[in-house]
């Protein structure tokens, strides 16, 4: 019995089965979000159905349960992540919200008028934007990290650019537009030498390879449970014990606090400092189960498949006639983005969409990427553990219609 198969997690994913304009759907639009196996689709409706409770407050048996339920949830990231303890576990709405509560909490405290804040041109928005933010606010700097023509970034150009003034180096380990995956562990030792802090944005890596925060030395790691086949509305923030308990509230509420008078107002310790208010324990629930469903496969296994899906895939388009693959780093993800001579990436997506295949056309949230390869817009296939090579050759012979068909 293979540990992993596509087919075995496919088995699992009940939407994968649906159609999509009368054609089986062909769910290319990963790096969007992922479909959610039956284990967290029953999970969040167990505990809707059977659990749900506010957490903490309250001395009575189900808000113990849903307690329990959200604590084992922050243990299960924890471990997922290698983290030293669920303390320094904190949840968030997803991976924006998480860089952000590092931007307004860390970065305000700890940037000031001429500090660098170290970023790829590589970047989501929501790992530049937030900077833009904080930077505005304390004057410090956003400076921006080439990237070589093949998409991985300029590591003479980053050793360049690191400095005593650098605070921050904040970049992704897997890039959501081009598949690119630096060398995030030794960029991080190279940031450590400068003393500046590394947040690490794992939005895209996290379903495809695992992850050992102590071994890639982070300071900060993010990352959206969407991703990683678990519901919207829940990811987690990961930072290393010291900084965490220096780290100053960024929102004020409930859950956040030890006690309030208008005299005096005092806090509970991290991770709850950074949690105000009623958080998405369902959310949680189906993140645990999310974590289990994928841990459960061999990962090692599942990141082979997928190695060998993407150089299936790469060579299947690279003979479609007139498309461009944009980026060519040799350590990527299974993300194709691409382009078509004389196809709007709008046109593509939406000739491949009445074919049931999903994939996004778009800047991707990653204008200064496209930008680096003259380019506004793309299409983008972005594959999982759940799609297979016959899905690769129904993208690729749709392509080849829509090339015959003008
Ligand atoms: N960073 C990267 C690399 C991403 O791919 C995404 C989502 N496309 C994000 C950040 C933002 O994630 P979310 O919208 O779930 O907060």
């Amino acid at each position: 019995q293979p540990s992993f198969t596509p087919e075995l997690a496919r088995r699992d994913v009940p939407i994968l089965h649906r159609t999509v304009n009368g054609k089986p759907l062909v769910w290319l639009d990963n790096g969007a979000t992922t479909h959610k196996p039956r284990q967290v689709i029953e999970a969040v409706s167990g505990f809707y159905g059977a659990g749900n409770s506010n957490i903490h407050r309250g001395a009575h048996t189900m808000a113990r349960e849903a307690t329990e339920a959200y604590e084992a949830g922050r243990a299960a990231v924890a471990r997922f992540l290698g983290a030293g303890s669920p303390d320094e576990i904190v949840f968030a709405r997803g991976t924006t919200e998480a860089i952000n509560l590092v931007a307004q909490s860390w970065g305000r405290a700890n940037l000031g008028p001429g500090d660098d804040i170290l970023v790829p041109v590589l970047e989501h928005h929501s790992n530049i934007v937030p900077w833009q933010l904080v930077a505005k606010e304390t004057r410090a700097r956003v400076v921006p990290v080439p990237l070589r023509p093949d998409g991985q970034i300029d590591l003479d150009a980053y050793a360049d650019r690191l400095s005593m003034r650098t605070r921050l180096v904040a970049l992704s380990q897997a890039s959501n537009v081009l598949g690119t995956v630096p060398p995030v562990k030794e960029m991080t030792a190279l940031a450590h030498r400068y003393r500046a802090k590394v947040l690490v944005d794992g939005a895209q890596a996290v379903a495809h390879f695992p992850v050992d925060v102590a071994d890639l030395d982070a300071d900060f790691y993010v990352f959206s449970g969407h991703k990683l086949f678990a519901p919207t509305g829940i990811g987690a923030l990961y930072a290393k014990p010291e900084i965490l308990q220096t780290m100053a509230p960024w929102q004020g509420g409930g859950n956040m606090i030890e006690s309030v008078s208008f005299d005096r107002t005092s806090y509970a310790p991290v991770p709850h400092l950074l949690e105000a208010g009623t958080g998405h324990i369902a959310g949680v629930v189906g993140l645990l189960a999310a974590i289990n469903w994928l841990t459960g496969f061999d990962r090692p296994a599942v990141a082979a498949y997928e190695t060998e899906l993407l150089a299936y895939a790469q060579q299947a388009l690279a003979a479609v006639p007139g498309l461009d693959l944009i980026g060519s780093a040799a350590d990527r993800i299974a993300v194709l983005t691409f382009t078509m001579a004389g196809h709007d990436p709008g046109r593509i997506a939406d000739w491949l969409d009445r074919d049931g295949i999903a994939v996004r056309a778009g800047h991707h949230c990653a204008q200064p990427a496209l930008a680096h390869y003259g380019l506004e817009s793309a299409a983008r296939a972005s594959l999982a553990l759940y799609n297979t090579p016959e899905e690769v050759d129904q993208l690729v012979a749709s392509l080849q219609r829509l090339q015959q068909s003008d």
